[in-house]
C-alpha cells in the first residue's frame, strides 16, 4: 500500500517533464494586464500581471525599469505626469515573448509661478504674487511663509499676493519665502524664493530746525500723535482683506523734494532719524487724492504731523498724509482712489508746503515711489 502511493505521486511528474522535451513550446506568453489608465501624478498605482506561464518579466515606465522572473506579478508604481506609457516584455523559459504596450495618464499638479523681487533696498515694500494656470484640478489652500511666519495671503484679481517689508536701516539679510499650494487632491507643491535685502548707504541730510521750532512741540502732543497711531493700527488690522483692486496712484502732481529712506537730523549733533515717507512739493492749498481706495482711519490736526489723513488700505495697507492746511474727510469714510481728502499746507514740523506722503506695510515704513502704477509694489 505504501509503495503504490509513492508511485502515483511519482507519475504525474514523470509526465510533466516529458511533454517539455518532447514537444517543443512555440506559443508566445500571454500576459493579462490590469492597471487604472488615469491616475494622480506623484501618487503610486498598481500594476498587476497574470500570464499564462512563467514568464522572465521585463517592465519599463519612464526611466524606471525592472526584470522579474514571475507568473503573477504585481508591482507599485508612483506615477509620472502626463500621457505616458508602461512597456512589458515577457519572456518564457523557451525564449518565447510578447510585449503590451499600456497608456497611463497622471493627472499633472498644479504649479503655481511666483514673482518676487530678487533683490531690494532696506525699506522697500516687497510684493510677492502667485498664480497658477486655469485646469480641472482646483487649487485648494495656499499658504506662504516669509522667514519661516505665516503671511496673508490676500487676493486681487485672481492672484494670490502678500506684501511685506524689511525696516530702514535693517542690516543686508536674506528673507526666505515659500509659497505652498494645496490642489483638491491633496497634492502639495512648494516653490522657494530668496529676497535680498541690501543697505542704502546714503548721506545724512542736515535740516538744521530752529530749537524753538522743535520746543513748541510738548511731551503731551507727542503722547497724543503716539496713542493714535497705536489706535488706528489696531483699527486696521481689523481689515485683512485688501479694499483695492488698481494700481496706487500720486496723490498730488508735486515733485518729489526729499526722498523716502534718507538718513536725517532734525537738529546740528541730534540723532540719526529716517524720512518715513516722500516729501512732494506743491503750492499751499493744491488737491490731495487718496492714493488708492480705503477707510480714512484718522483725519485730524497734530502736533508733529500737522493736518494729517490716515488711509487703510486692507491687508496690512496704510497711506499717511501730512501737514495739510485743510482736511475734507472724516474717519470711517469710504474713499475712492483720486477723491479729494485735503489741501497741501506746513502745518505741524515743516519748513514749507509740501505733503509728506507715507506708505506703511504692517507698520513699517516702505518707499511711496515703489507703489505709484502698480497693484503691488
Ligand atoms: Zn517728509
Amino acid at each position: 500500500m505504501k509503495k503504490l502511493i509513492t508511485i502515483i505521486l511519482i507519475l504525474p511528474v514523470l509526465v510533466l517533464t516529458l511533454s517539455g522535451s518532447t514537444n517543443q513550446d512555440l506559443a508566445a506568453p500571454v500576459v493579462n494586464i490590469d492597471v487604472v489608465d488615469k491616475v494622480l501624478a506623484t501618487q503610486a498605482f498598481d500594476l498587476n500581471l497574470v500570464a499564462n506561464e512563467p514568464v522572465d518579466y521585463n517592465i519599463k515606465y519612464g526611466d524606471f525599469e525592472i526584470n522579474e522572473v514571475a507568473q503573477n506579478y504585481r508591482i507599485s508604481l508612483l506615477a509620472l505626469e502626463g500621457n505616458n506609457k508602461i512597456e512589458v516584455k515577457a519572456t518564457d523559459g523557451a525564449g518565447n515573448s510578447s510585449e503590451y504596450i499600456v497608456d497611463v495618464y497622471g493627472i499633472e499638479l498644479l504649479k503655481p509661478t511666483v514673482e518676487s523681487p530678487s533683490k531690494v533696498i532696506a525699506g522697500q515694500a516687497i510684493g510677492i504674487s502667485s498664480s497658477w494656470p486655469e485646469s480641472d484640478i482646483e487649487a485648494k489652500f495656499i499658504s506662504v511663509s516669509v522667514d519661516g511666519e505665516a503671511a496673508n495671503v490676500f487676493f486681487i484679481n485672481n492672484v494670490a499676493r502678500v506684501i511685506t517689508a524689511s525696516k530702514l536701516g535693517s542690516e543686508p539679510r536674506e528673507i526666505n519665502i515659500e509659497v505652498s499650494l494645496e490642489d483638491n487632491f491633496a497634492r502639495t507643491v512648494k516653490v522657494d524664493k530668496v529676497v535680498s535685502i541690501v543697505a542704502d548707504p546714503r548721506p545724512v541730510q542736515e535740516l538744521n530746525i530752529p530749537a524753538s521750532t522743535l520746543s513748541a512741540i510738548t511731551d503731551e502732543g507727542r503722547e497724543k500723535e503716539r496713542a493714535m497711531l497705536q489706535e488706528l493700527y489696531a483699527e486696521s488690522a481689523k481689515n485683512t482683506s485688501p479694499l483695492w483692486n488698481s494700481a496706487f496712484i500720486l496723490p498730488i502732481s508735486g515733485t518729489g523734494t526729499s526722498g523716502f529712506g534718507v538718513p536725517r537730523r532734525y537738529v546740528k549733533g541730534g540723532n540719526v532719524s529716517y524720512h518715513h515717507g516722500e516729501d512732494l512739493a506743491a503750492g499751499r492749498g493744491t488737491k490731495v487724492h487718496a492714493t488708492n481706495d480705503g477707510i480714512v482711519l484718522v483725519a485730524g490736526f497734530f502736533a508733529i504731523k500737522g493736518g494729517f489723513v490716515a488711509i487703510d488700505h486692507g491687508a496690512g495697507v496704510i497711506s499717511f498724509y501730512l501737514h495739510q492746511s485743510k482736511l475734507l474727510v472724516e474717519a470711517g469714510q469710504k474713499v475712492s482712489k483720486g477723491d479729494i481728502i485735503g489741501e497741501v499746507g506746513t502745518t505741524g514740523l515743516s519748513t514749507g508746503p509740501h505733503l509728506h506722503w507715507e506708505m506703511r506695510v504692517n507698520k513699517i515704513a516702505t518707499d511711496p515711489m515703489d507703489w505709484v502704477g502698480k497693484i503691488v509694489p
